[in-house]
């Protein structure tokens, strides 16, 4: 526990950039006076809903509703605890501090999945063990130093071997203690299929780790000429802890690989990934099926690096490459493709390195190419062009990409080759393209202030807000930037009768009277104060939501003034009556006739009127 959290929290969103606190874990661009980014928190495709402002040190995604300060966006990106997420802070601005020296976070740990993870770990030493220990593991051994791997290789992707006789490991395991449970949480083990025995029997096995190097799960080759089980590869199947879609091999050590080269190779297979590794390419991952998941874009992302694609040269990797780059195309993030245009007819990287050696394998992974220029080389082979529909098809495949092409130059370049490849004329590509992008009219024009986000124009049209609300809103925001006014609020009003409203007016009073009189006021100190574990108040997120709203919702008001501040007060009173006046025609209209419960409500009605176009007046003098 770190003693004065909250005040620890406050100093350091004092001192903390949030957009340099952001933009270690996404790209964040300028935008007028905010700071825009693809949304981290949502499958978030296009600019215009994820919004930071620097001088207010908060964020806010107009489109999932995810908002916060620095602290919270850190807590949210790397899914950890309040406490983690002050010290995350801390350490990217470079606060340092005596209070949070030998500050131990507990962390949440589920006993149950500690028990999955530990019984994985003694599996993977256990068929290390067995691999270069025991009588059996001999030609498995031989095996893997005949496909090249030296044993500095196999420790370092924690290669094994699991027994031929499937029993032995079982037994290891009770010998540890291990329930049978556990162990068939951990995938390895059937329990449904008597006699017990691991299911990986015989195979070489190469542990997958999760992103903080813990063996979550296996997939184990077959390599013996005796193996006549069908599968080439078994994989473990879906458990607690491994879900194949969420992973990236080798994802745990390319975090630090590319963050010193600051690129990442993208492959298919483990084998590519160990054979780059062989050639001195540390910064690999490959994706675990032939998707790549939006949980992987987002893995690819927080590596901040540029992703270089390369998956097999065969026909079904290739047509995996060419969905990956409209994917990455939409994701925003810097990624280039190894060329396609290749000499030889070897598939991947694996089969490259064994026939050719690690020299051609680098060269071959470091001719990088757009993904225009392979998308040109993968159409060109696969259409016939001689044909009408060939031409067609190819211009078809080509209009999107060009359309996303930002620079003249390069737009110029491609319509120019595409023209020649065809051999039809550039206006023709010209208008398919004009074409495309009328039907695919994007509205990604990113407005530069707050008053004009995208759920400001929807709630201007879906909700009318009634004047006491606006008068109550318009109250609130000048609460929350100046604390004398609450002061005031205070004595002259004291309470909302919107409940958001209400809710954060309790709270900036309990924040007051719970903060020492020189910290500083305003809203990500308050949201940090929400933040606090002390704090038992219900709908947090709810309320994060609308402070940040009310924040940045500012542009529309007018500077603080004591005349507006008397003017508000004055509104919010006589709506007060107004209800309350409405209250009572509800309940005495009981004993009214049909007329004039009729004429009553006229009345009230006109009051009302009279009172907007009075204020309205006012205003606009
Ligand atoms: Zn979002």
């Amino acid at each position: 526990m770190i003693e004065n959290l909250f005040q620890i929290a406050n100093e350091i969103l004092k001192q903390a950039d949030i957009v340099e606190v952001a933009s270690h874990f996404i790209k964040v661009e300028k935008s007028g006076k905010n700071y825009i980014a693809l949304c981290p928190f949502h499958d978030d495709k296009e600019y215009g809903n994820f919004y930071i402002s620097k001088t207010k040190g908060i964020f806010k995604c107009f489109s999932c509703g995810a908002g916060g300060n620095a602290i919270n966006f850190v807590q949210k990106i790397t899914h950890c605890t309040y406490e983690e997420a002050v010290l995350k802070t801390a350490e990217i601005i470079g606060f340092d501090d005596e209070r949070l020296k030998g500050a131990k976070i507990k962390k949440y740990v589920n006993p149950e999945e500690e028990e999955i993870r530990n019984c994985l770990k003694n599996i993977s030493d256990f068929y290390s063990t067995s691999l270069f220990l025991s009588e059996d593991g001999k030609d498995a051994l031989e095996y893997l130093h005949n496909r090249g791997l030296d044993d500095e290789t196999i420790k370092y992707f924690k290669i094994g071997f699991s027994q031929t006789n499937g029993k032995n490991t079982i037994d290891f395991l009770k010998s540890k203690n291990f329930s049978l449970k556990t162990i068939s949480e951990t995938g390895i083990l059937n329990l449904e299929s008597t006699p017990y025995r691991d299911t990986n029997s015989g195979r070489i096995a190469f542990s997958i780790t999760d992103r903080n190097s813990n063996v979550i799960g296996f997939s184990c080759r077959k390599f013996r000429e005796s193996d006549t089980s069908v599968a080439k590869y078994i994989n473990t199947s879906s458990t607690k802890l491994f879900n194949k879609s969420t992973i990236l091999y080798n994802f745990d050590n390319a975090i630090n690989e590319a963050n010193k080269v600051k690129y990442v190779y993208l492959l298919e297979g483990f084998m590519d990934v160990i054979a780059c590794y062989r050639a001195g390419v540390k910064s690999a991952v490959a994706i675990m099926g032939t998707a790549l998941t939006q949980e992987n874009i987002q893995q690819l992302r927080y590596l901040k690096a540029e992703i270089r694609v390369c998956l097999d040269l065969d026909s079904p990797g290739q047509l995996n490459m060419y969905k990956i780059g409209k994917q990455l195309e939409e994701s925003g993030l810097s990624y280039k493709f190894v060329n396609n245009d290749v000499d030889f007819t070897e598939k991947d990287a694996d089969e490259i390195l064994s026939k050719y050696g690690e020299e051609k394998l680098r060269s071959y992974l470091t001719n990088l190419v757009s993904y225009g220029e392979w998308l040109i080389n993968y159409l060109r082979k696969n259409l016939d062009l001689s044909l009408l529909d060939g031409k067609r098809k190819f211009i078809n495949s080509m209009i999107p990409y060009l359309s996303s092409i930002k620079e003249d130059i390069e737009l110029e370049y491609y319509i120019t080759t595409v023209s020649k490849i065809t051999d039809l004329d550039k206006k023709v590509i010209i208008n398919a393209l004009k074409k495309y992008n009328r039907n695919n009219k994007k509205d990604n024009i990113v407005s530069t202030d707050y008053t004009e986000t995208p759920t400001q124009v929807k709630k201007s049209k879906n909700q009318v807000i009634s004047k006491l609300q606006l008068a109550e809103k318009e109250l609130l925001h000048y609460m929350l930037n100046n604390k004398e006014v609450v002061d005031k609020f205070e004595v002259q009003l004291s309470y909302f009768i919107t409940p958001e409203y209400k809710d954060i007016a309790n709270l900036i009073a309990d924040y007051i009277l719970n903060v020492k009189e020189d910290d500083e006021y305003n809203v990500k100190s308050i949201i940090s104060y929400l933040s606090n574990s002390d704090v038992k108040i219900n709908n947090k997120e709810q309320i994060t939501n609308d402070l940040i709203d009310l924040s940045l919702n500012s542009m529309k008001i007018p500077p603080y003034s004591d005349e507006i501040f008397k003017e508000l007060v004055e509104t919010i009173k006589n709506e007060r009556q107004t209800i309350s006046n409405l209250d009572f025609y509800k309940t005495s209209s009981k004993n009214m006739s049909e007329i004039e419960k009729s004429k009553y409500a006229k009345a009230c009605l006109n009051k009302i009127k009279n009172q907007i176009t009075e204020l309205d007046k006012k205003r606009r003098n």
